[in-house]
């Protein structure tokens, strides 16, 4: 198809790539590379100007508009065949207010330039576990992540936005100013308009006690027994997750561990001395490895950007938990002994804690009452291996079906508008209301997308 973009690179100050140049393929290449779409142009907006002409420019010429953060999403949401990307990587400040403990974030930041900068003053906020993750897409579904039990979730840090509206004009929003908008915004995804700023509450946390234990697959089962039993009844001050991996086939790990199929907790706590919590966990069971250590917040942060850099085949799949029951432990058992790649994973977030204590209707996300948010994840860098991590993350959500709450979490999904309603669940028919009052064109759709009530 053959789309104009003549006057773009006249209507905003930043770079604009279009299919005719040398710089395309890169430009529009997605972190996923399971998915091969071809903008019309992509625009580098350099400021919230930018991002209002160019929003302009793309209602002027009825072109569909996708709005790139990082370029982290799973079903490449941030990308559009035929349309206008508004790539945000360039509006990357972040400004920390240390007295107010506030930063403010520009809206193409990735998770670890934040966390270096907040850092610098000694003060963190909590995000998702890949620096290589934009604050966009992940704010704006929720954001959980190592600290989600003693933060709550990125949203719940979120002060103030300001927002580049479908008509071209610019708000800033927050609990008082624009109150319904900013309520959409924490979980409504990228729905509402372009986030040109993100301000943010800050933590004053500098070093981690943090790691990963990890056990024989064959404790796996009794591990997660007890991991489901444990939890709950530890103080918010214990981030934890379980995971079901493999390996990484390279330092700090040891040789002989190397590809081996393991269950692991991954501990989180903030400060250096060991809270009675964390030494229970990891004086449970007998692990064979525990990698559990002090370090700077930023190291934690990126310390699995290696295993998962940009250019890997995704394909997964999210769900919520609330019991975590026998059955569903053999399900996972049964398909980490299938897992087809090395890379391929399954994860299950504990978001009880703070986040448990914001009531479903006062943010946007709507899982409030789920203890747990799970996704299965098949990876590989070899597009060959496309169909093998497809089936068997799909067979084994599938199989997870009856042990899951009906919906699933916007941020862990592939583009399925099949399940939208439900990842927005009880929610759903009032962030439909603003999305009427805010976006009645739906301009913004390439999203999980909510459809303007009425
Ligand atoms: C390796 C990996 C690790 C992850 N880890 C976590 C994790 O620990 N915790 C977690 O919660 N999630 C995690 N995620 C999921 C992640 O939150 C989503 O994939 C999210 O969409 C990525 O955001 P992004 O800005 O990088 O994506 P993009 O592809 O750039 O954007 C995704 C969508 O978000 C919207 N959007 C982005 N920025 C803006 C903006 N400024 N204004 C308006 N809309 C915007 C758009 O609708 C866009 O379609 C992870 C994803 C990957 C691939």
């Amino acid at each position: 198809m053959t789309v104009s973009v003549e006057g773009l690179a006249a209507a905003v100050k930043g770079r604009v790539v279009d299919r005719g140049d040398a710089g395309y393929d890169e430009a529009r290449a997605l972190y996923n590379a399971m998915i091969d779409k071809r903008p019309a142009a992509i625009a580098y907006c350099v400021d919230e100007q930018d991002v209002a002409a160019a929003v302009r420019f793309a209602n002027e010429h009825d072109l569909r508009i996708a709005i790139r953060s990082g370029g982290h999403n799973g079903g490449g949401l941030g990308s559009v065949d035929d349309g206008l990307v508004i790539d945000l990587s360039q509006m990357n400040q972040v400004t920390v207010d240390v007295t107010a403990r506030l930063a403010r974030v520009g809206g193409g930041t990735l998770l670890k330039d934040m966390l270096e900068a907040t850092h610098q003053y000694g003060l963190t906020v909590p995000v998702g576990i890949i620096g290589t993750t934009g604050v966009g897409g992940l704010t704006l579904g929720g954001g959980i992540g190592h600290f989600t039990r003693s933060f709550g979730l990125t949203v719940d840090n979120l002060v103030a936005a300001t927002v580049v509206l479908a008509d071209g004009s610019i708000v800033q929003c927050d609990a008082e100013r624009d109150g319904e908008l900013f309520w959409a915004l924490r979980g409504g995804g990228g729905n509402f308009g372009v986030v040109t700023s993100f301000s943010f509450r800050c933590h004053p946390v500098t070093t981690v006690l943090a790691g990963p234990v990890m056990y024989d697959l064959d404790d796996a089962a009794e591990v997660l027994r007890w991991y489901r039993d444990f939890v709950p009844a530890q103080p918010d001050a214990l981030g934890i997750w379980y995971g079901l991996v493999s390996v990484p086939p390279g330092p700090p790990f040891p040789e002989e561990l190397h590809l081996r199929k393991v269950a692991a907790l991954i501990l989180t706590q903030a400060g250096e001395e060991e809270l009675p919590a964390m030494r229970e966990a990891r004086s449970y069971g007998k692990p064979l490895l525990d990698g559990v250590g002090p370090m700077p917040v930023p190291v934690w942060n990126t310390a699995f950007d290696p295993v998962y850099p940009a250019g890997d085949q995704w394909y997964w799949r999210g769900s919520f938990v609330d019991e975590l029951s026998d059955g569903a432990i053999d399900v996972h058992v049964e398909y980490h002994e299938k897992m087809p790649t090395w890379k391929s994973t399954m994860h299950l977030y504990s978001i009880d804690g703070a986040a448990s204590r914001v009531a479903n209707e006062e943010t946007a996300w709507a899982y409030r009452d789920a203890k747990w948010a799970q996704v299965v994840a098949g990876v590989d860098p070899d597009p060959a291996n496309a169909n093998a991590i497809t089936d068997w993350a799909r067979s084994y959500s599938d199989a997870l079906r009856p042990y899951v709450l009906p919906g699933g979490y916007s941020n862990f999904a592939m583009d399925e508008p099949d399940r939208v309603r439900g990842m927005y669940g009880g929610n759903y028919d009032r962030l439909a209301r603003i999305k009427a009052q805010y976006d009645p064109g739906n301009v913004f759709r390439v999203n999980q997308n909510i459809k303007p009530a009425g």
